[in-house]
């Protein structure tokens, strides 16, 4: 099982695929932006014309797709992929997206006699470059051990969480928490740069104190603190603003279907509104800064 059909190259796609490359697999590229395919081709990829075309001779499609309606415009309807992917092809969706989602178009899956498991993705651009990405599941445990060895060439970390949709269930959770974490530390580090201190002292002083965190050590949100953060060149690349709304729009939801409260994921959900109302939505999330000082 070598041939992958890849399909969504951008921010985390991009690397994922690199890492299959190198790990030997021969993809066969799709994305609606052609500069994404061709720079997929100068890493050793082909070039598909199209998603249909991509899965003509694959054993195993990925896609890695921003939203909910994408990946089921991807999959379903008589134009959809699941009408054109060949038997015994084994289907992974990398996005995140509503966990409702991901069952339907697994059980579309199903009903073609394809295997599927959702597989979103924790671990961010810089994980994706590195090959360390932790793969969350859903679906049969069956078909995670057909997966398991394409999942470990793009990731460290691979987590069986569920049937289909659970794996989007647990990333939800984790993007909630995370979306949370960057706007307090954002908060944080503004308070204490609005009272004269040093952004940088400050990050550092907590990345080994309790308030340590993803966000203070890897993505921190105020410039020039960490050369290697999307803070550090404008906020570009990364998790964009608006897909970490999503994915708290899709908390909200879940949240709504099981009557669970939710008051600090449905706050951060406003303040990623707020940055993305103000023109930031294209901005990694870390961004959400700009709503609590004027200083970056
Ligand atoms: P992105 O917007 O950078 O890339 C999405 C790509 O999909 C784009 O290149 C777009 O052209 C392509 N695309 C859209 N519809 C298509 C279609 N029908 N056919 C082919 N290509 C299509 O998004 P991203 O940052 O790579 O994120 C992808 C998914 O991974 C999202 O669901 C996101 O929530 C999730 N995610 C992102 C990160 C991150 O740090 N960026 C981390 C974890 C999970």
């Amino acid at each position: 099982m070598n041939r992958v059909a890849f399909i969504g190259l951008g921010n985390m796609g991009a690397p994922m695929a690199a890492n299959l490359l190198k790990a030997g697999y021969a993809l066969r590229v799709f994305d609606l932006n052609a500069s994404a395919v061709a720079a997929a081709v100068a890493a050793g990829a082909v070039a598909a014309t199209s998603a249909i075309d991509a899965v003509a001779d694959a054993q195993i499609v990925i896609s890695m797709l921003p939203a909910s309606r994408h990946v089921e415009g991807l999959y379903l309807g008589d134009d959809g992929l699941l009408a054109h992917i060949p038997d015994g092809v084994l289907v992974i969706d990398c996005s995140t997206i509503a966990p409702a989602s991901a069952k339907k178009v697994a059980a579309a899956a199903a009903q073609r006699g394809l295997a599927m498991i959702d597989a979103p993705v924790s671990g961010g651009t810089a994980g994706a470059s590195a090959g360390t990405l932790t793969f969350i599941v859903g679906g049969d445990a069956s078909v995670l051990e057909r997966a398991r060895p394409v999942l470990a060439a793009m990731g460290k970390n691979i987590f069986h969480v569920g049937d289909s949709g659970a794996g989007q269930v647990a990333k939800l959770c984790n993007n909630m928490a995370l979306g949370v974490i960057m706007a307090v530390t954002g908060e944080a580090l503004a308070l204490g740069s609005a009272h004269g201190l040093d952004p940088a002292v400050l990050s550092r002083m907590m990345a080994v104190s309790t308030g340590r965190s993803w966000a203070t050590e890897v993505c921190n949100p105020w410039p020039g603190v960490l050369e290697n953060a999307p803070s550090s060149r404008g906020y570009s690349g990364g998790f964009g603003n608006d897909l970490m709304l999503k994915d708290l729009g899709l908390a909200a939801e879940a949240a709504m279907q099981v009557g669970a409260p939710i008051p600090l994921g449905e706050l951060a959900r406003n303040l990623y509104a707020i940055n993305s109302q103000a023109g930031n939505g294209g901005l990694d999330f870390s961004s959400v800064l700009k709503v609590m000082t004027k200083a970056v």
